[in-house]
C-alpha cells in the first residue's frame, strides 16, 4: 500500500492518485488540476473538514489530529509551514480517532 506523502491517505486505486497516476507520491485532494501539490493550508483545511465530518465537530480537536497527522508525512519535513506550528493532539488523542475511522 501507498500513502499519500502529504496527507497520510491510503491510495489503492489509480483513482486514489493525483490526476489517475499510480506512480504519484501524492492523492487526488493534495494536487491542483495543473499537478501542483496544493498549499499546507489547503491541505490542512481539508483533512480538518474531514475530520469534522467523520469524527466530531470539534474544531479544535480537528486541528490538533490534522497538524499531528500532517507533520508525520515526509512531505512537511523541514518546510516549516506556519499553519503546521503549534498544538498537536496527543498519541493517545490520536490512536483514538484512528480507531473512530476505522
Ligand atoms: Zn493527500
Amino acid at each position: 500500500m501507498n500513502y499519500c506523502e502529504a496527507c497520510g491517505m491510503p491510495m489503492s486505486k489509480p483513482e486514489d492518485y493525483a490526476q489517475g497516476d499510480t506512480s504519484s507520491q501524492f492523492c487526488l485532494y493534495c494536487v491542483n488540476a495543473d499537478g501542483s501539490v496544493k498549499t499546507a493550508a489547503e491541505i490542512f483545511e481539508g483533512g480538518v473538514n474531514f475530520f469534522m465530518q467523520h469524527v466530531s465537530d470539534d474544531r479544535t480537536m480537528a486541528e490538533k489530529v490534522t497538524r499531528k497527522n500532517m507533520n508525520q508525512q515526509s512531505y512537511w519535513q523541514g518546510k516549516n509551514e506556519p499553519i503546521l506550528q503549534g498544538e498537536e493532539a496527543t498519541d493517545e488523542e490520536f490512536a483514538e480517532v484512528m480507531k473512530k475511522m476505522g
